[in-house]
């Protein structure tokens, strides 16, 4: 989600980030698919220029042996996702387990880190896997915003590592994801290069390698750029699952369909949606490319409209379950924040940063997509 607007209530120190206060309204690009009234209706948008945006191991111990199961989901014979699932490949167009069985993954990101470090932390992870029984989250380091990583890189990477080194302690996937909406291609490719270094032996990650791209990025470029990040990657770890977006708000997964990247075989690619404004013309364009035998990951999804207010259409955020359910899509509900009157945020404002949330701490949207998650723990 492009949302470069400035949390109401977050906790985030100004004085820790003295640059925001000067540029705190000038950060509205807003607008992911999203800004754009005129895109929340059901119809399939023309995005062909700004004013138009559619929208838009236990370490060591997972051996295929010890998959067991390919449901996804809580830990019915007490073994944690990673002992259950180990290493993720493609298989058949599908994210798959270390059976080559298809897996369904079903998790929480949290906010952009630059403005909610405060859930960036083991607690919050503990929490999201011990009450809410995800199977994967997706801490989104920022990289543009004053104060994110271009400015601040060591204080992002040391929030993403805390959320990865906790997830990989708590035996679920984590996704590291670069949360940027430009290219920047030697920035990203050092990162995840030190990344893959440090993780690469670990079946519980994987790499998202460019958020959102937006409608000035095509897609030759984004997937020149995202073969260069996948080479410096595997020079590291040979295996691991890489996340690739598309332009549009990672919506134009059918140029992606067209012309794949055929350099590695363990790429999935994301889309994102808001059942608030993206309806079934989007549901439609994914079938096709599913059953082209692309493989898709939702890294981002929410029931509210794509600038992340609004009510929440209940309707159709079924039928997105619906059809990521019954093709093996796994899926993020976005995201650990806790911005006042913000429909995505999963927190009400103030809600504690060491989770232990009580319903009064969640937002509506908090309070239903936990149940969400808790229907999937068998
Ligand atoms: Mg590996």
């Amino acid at each position: 989600m492009l949302r470069w607007v400035l949390p109401a209530t977050s906790t985030v120190s100004l004085e820790a980030l003295p640059a925001l206060r000067f540029t705190a309204l000038l950060l509205c690009l807003c607008c992911s698919s999203g800004c754009d009234p005129g895109s929340t209706n059901d119809a399939e948008p023309v995005a062909t220029n700004a004013s138009n945006t559619t929208g838009g191991t236990s370490m060591g111990t997972t051996s295929a042996a010890s998959v067991g199961s390919t449901s996804g989901g809580g830990g019915n014979d007490g073994a944690t996702p990673v002992e259950r699932h180990g290493q993720l490949t493609v298989s058949l167009g599908r994210l798959s387990d270390a059976n080559g069985e298809p897996v369904t993954l079903r998790g929480q990101g949290f906010g952009w880190d630059n403005w909610w470090p405060q859930y960036y932390n083991a607690d919050v992870v503990g929490w999201l896997r011990a009450d809410w029984c995800v199977d994967l989250v997706r801490p989104a380091m920022g990289i543009e915003p004053d104060g994110a990583y271009l400015a601040n890189p060591a204080a992002s990477k040391a929030r993403i590592q805390a959320v990865v080194e906790a997830a990989i302690a708590e035996g679920i996937y984590v996704i590291i994801d670069w949360h940027a909406h430009d290219l920047h291609e030697s920035e990203a490719t050092a990162f995840f290069s030190e990344m893959a270094a440090a993780y690469g032996d670990y079946p519980n990650v994987l790499y998202e390698v460019f958020n959102e791209p937006e409608d000035d990025e095509t897609w030759p470029q984004v997937k020149a750029y995202a073969e260069s990040v996948i080479a410096a990657i595997r020079q590291h770890d040979p295996d691991n699952i890489v996340i690739v977006g598309s332009p549009e708000w990672d919506q134009r997964v059918d140029l992606v369909a067209a012309d794949p990247i055929t350099s590695d075989m363990n790429v999935v690619y994301s889309l994102h949606f808001y059942a608030g404004t993206h309806g079934g013309w989007l549901r439609d364009r994914a079938s096709s490319v599913l059953e082209a035998g692309i493989p898709l990951i939702v890294s981002e999804s929410s029931g509210s409209e794509a600038s992340g207010m609004g009510a929440n259409n209940y309707t159709e955020w079924q039928a997105w379950f619906d059809l990521m359910e019954a093709n093996h899509v796994s899926w993020i509900n976005y995201s650990v924040s806790d911005k006042a009157g913000e429909t995505i945020s999963v927190l009400e404002p103030g809600a504690p940063s060491n989770g232990g949330w009580d319903t009064t701490q969640l937002t509506e949207t908090g309070e239903y997509i936990r149940g969400v998650f808790q229907s999937h723990c068998d």
